[in-house]
């Protein structure tokens, strides 16, 4: 076996062979999944974008290249070279310099200006200040989380060097087993929704995939996460995130309080909502007067120890696994993660939540690997008679139930998760609007959801493309438009409530909480309003209650418990999900390729999950399981 030092010092004889004579190399080290090349003179390695993609192809490993720190010049003047550079019309708005990486991203409302004719424009930055430029559109709304997460990881920059450091060491350790098996154990989410969380295992490295905190339930609210096989904590390799829902994130923080100090992998989005809904859940919870399982301190930890990736990415996370993310369809940056263990050895594919049908927002899921041996799918929808109507069908029912309210002098209130639904129903609404398909009345957010939106606009290249194509070349950014309201006050929603007509959206998602309990005890007793449920209910919620018709619900006023009849219209629009339903998810076993040689079903009641996987394996001939929490299934 040989050590890491051993290791590097054979790569840095690789890499100077393979390089031409006049690049100097000042330093080569392991930083979280990528091998970092450092020299004094990065132009000449960029200007030749061959040879890193050759190096990378003959190590088989991800290759950066990064200035030596030597050659930087400081931001402050590095911005005033950038100014003279950089034609005016192109509208420099901000700079992020990244020490961690020897970038910086400036921001500009005409990007293609910044870049110049063939890239010129940034070579010659580059030249004048060492930093390598990386250009973005300037976001035509600003999101505060992700201003707060850039500054916060600025601080912490040399930490989080350490930390990619030892996690890069960790990773590039030489194997150590000669056996050869790949298992899976079950710790939560199967046979129920919430608290999703599987251990992935081979004799070299443990890798856990989503840690989810199940909302509406006290009892088994979280994964068991105290079993030998992921006990002692530190023994984790690393935490992959599907996506940023409670259901699939929600205890990641706690990993830290108990013991973890690896890495989380998810893609840019995912992060930023992440700590967006992460915080947004303490701050409900606290002041619900809940128990809080872990401190905003814990979710700083979190990011400091986060590493994000592109779909496409194929990135190294232990000395024998690989992992790609794909996109999974059901909300901003939520991915299908695909795991290629040892050198041929194993594919496994955990969709997380995934939606096979196109929408306003997203492409379907990625259905097309590489290699796959066997599938983990969620069964959300599972079940024989889970059929959903179609989105165009779901449109036009929720237009007819806001046309019918308004036209009776209603407000109609929708709970929405503020990632995911809010922001197809956001889009459908604006439509309908603009189009003057219904009356021009005000659409109020509440709660976290213009906020998420916010970070929408920020990731235009994780949206499809007709969106962004409105958004960039025809000039409609329909989350800008009018006629949404963001409230930021309790007498804003007092005037919301006593005001004309109107449509509400509000978190929670499944009425456990949140801004929407305000309405519906206010808008609740009226007939004249609806509630309209576009989203999952899960068991045990207060929405769940509602929809199965209960016309009065327990809701705590002014800290003491009262009851608040339910006399206004309660609608369920089918449609919006961000799941997949059962013609889908089996449209998706029938058209994903290769064909797996074994599926898994989780993410569904347990009736939902039996079902799917029996359906399966009668059509199809794979042979399939619905495991129950705490089974461990070698796959090979
Ligand atoms: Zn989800």
């Amino acid at each position: 076996i040989l050590s890491v030092e051993e290791v590097l010092f054979e790569l840095k004889r690789k890499v100077q062979s393979k390089l031409p004579p006049d690049i100097n190399v000042t330093g080569l080290e392991f930083e979280g999944p990528e091998l970092v090349i450092y020299t004094d003179d990065p132009t000449k390695v960029a200007d030749d974008g061959e040879i890193i993609r050759n190096l990378a192809k003959e190590l088989r490993k991800r290759v950066v290249v990064r200035p030596d720190l030597k050659v930087l010049a400081d931001p402050e003047s590095a911005i005033l070279k950038i100014q003279e550079v950089v034609p005016k019309e192109a509208v420099l708005t901000n700079y992020h310099f990244d020490g961690e990486t020897g970038e910086v991203q400036i921001e500009a409302e005409k990007p293609g200006l910044v870049i110049g004719r063939h890239g010129a424009t940034l070579r010659e930055i580059t030249k004048l200040i060492g930093w390598t430029p990386k250009v973005v559109r300037t976001p035509p709304v600003r999101s505060s989380t992700i201003a707060n997460i850039k500054d916060y990881l600025r601080s912490v920059q040399s930490e989080r060097k350490n930390i990619l450091r030892t996690v890069g060491r960790k990773i590039h350790r030489d194997i150590a087993s000669k056996d050869q098996w790949v298992r899976i154990t079950t710790l939560g989410g199967c046979r129920e929704v919430g608290r999703s969380c599987m251990l992935l295992s081979t004799p070299e490295s443990r890798i856990i995939i989503d840690c989810g905190i199940n909302v509406g339930s006290d009892d088994s609210a979280t994964p068991y996460l105290y079993v030998p096989e992921v006990y002692p904590l530190n023994q984790i390799d690393a935490v992959v995130l599907t996506h940023a829902h409670l259901d699939h994130a929600g205890l990641v923080p706690m990993l830290y309080k108990y013991g973890y100090e690896g890495p989380i992998y998810c893609t840019p989005p995912t992060r930023d909502l992440f700590v967006l809904l992460q915080l947004d859940y303490i701050e409900i919870a606290g002041r619900e007067g809940n128990r809080l399982p872990y401190d905003s301190g814990m979710i700083r930890e979190a990011l400091k120890h986060t590493i994000t990736l592109n779909y496409g990415d194929v990135t190294d996370i232990a000395p024998d696994t690989k992992l790609t993310m794909h996109n999974a369809g059901h909300i901003l940056g939520s991915s299908i993660a695909h795991f290629h263990i040892g050198d041929g050895l194993y594919n496994v594919a955990f969709t997380g939540d995934y939606k096979f049908e196109r929408t306003r927002l997203f492409d379907p899921a990625v259905c097309n690997f590489p290699r796959l041996e066997t599938l983990v799918t969620e069964a959300t929808y599972g079940g024989t008679n889970s059929i959903q109507p179609s989105r165009k069908e779901a449109e036009v029912n929720l237009i007819k139930v806001v046309k019918e309210t308004i036209n009776r002098g209603g407000k109609v209130v929708i709970p929405a998760f503020s990632v995911g639904r809010s922001q197809e129903v956001m889009v459908v609404l604006e439509e309908a609007i603009r189009k003057k398909v219904i009356d021009e009345v005000p659409v109020c957010l509440d709660g976290m959801i213009y906020e998420a939106t916010a970070i929408h606009t920020t990731y235009p290249e994780y949206l499809n493309n007709d969106l962004r194509d409105l958004i960039f070349h025809k000039g409609i950014n329909p989350f800008l438009a009018e006629c949404f309201v963001q409230v930021e006050s309790p007498k804003q929603r007092t005037e919301i409530v006593e005001g004309p007509p109107c449509v509400i959206l509000a978190t929670s998602g499944m009425l456990n909480g949140g801004p929407v309990i305000e309405y519906l005890k206010r808008l609740g007793p009226d007939e004249k309003n609806t509630l309209v449920i576009v989203g999952y209910q899960a068991e045990g919620t207060l929405g769940r209650r509602i929809q199965k018709g209960w016309k009065e619900v327990p809701l705590s006023v002014d800290g003491k418990t009262q009851t608040v009849k339910i006399n206004l219209e309660v609608t369920t629009v089918d449609g919006f999900s961000g799941h997949s339903d059962r013609q889908q998810l089996m449209e998706y076993l029938r058209r994903i390729y290769p064909k797996p040689g074994r599926v898994l079903t989780n993410h569904g009641e347990e009736g939902n999950c039996l079902d799917l996987a029996s359906s399966i394996y009668k059509r199809y001939r794979i042979p399939t399981m619905a495991p129950m929490n705490l089974e461990t299934i070698r796959l090979i």
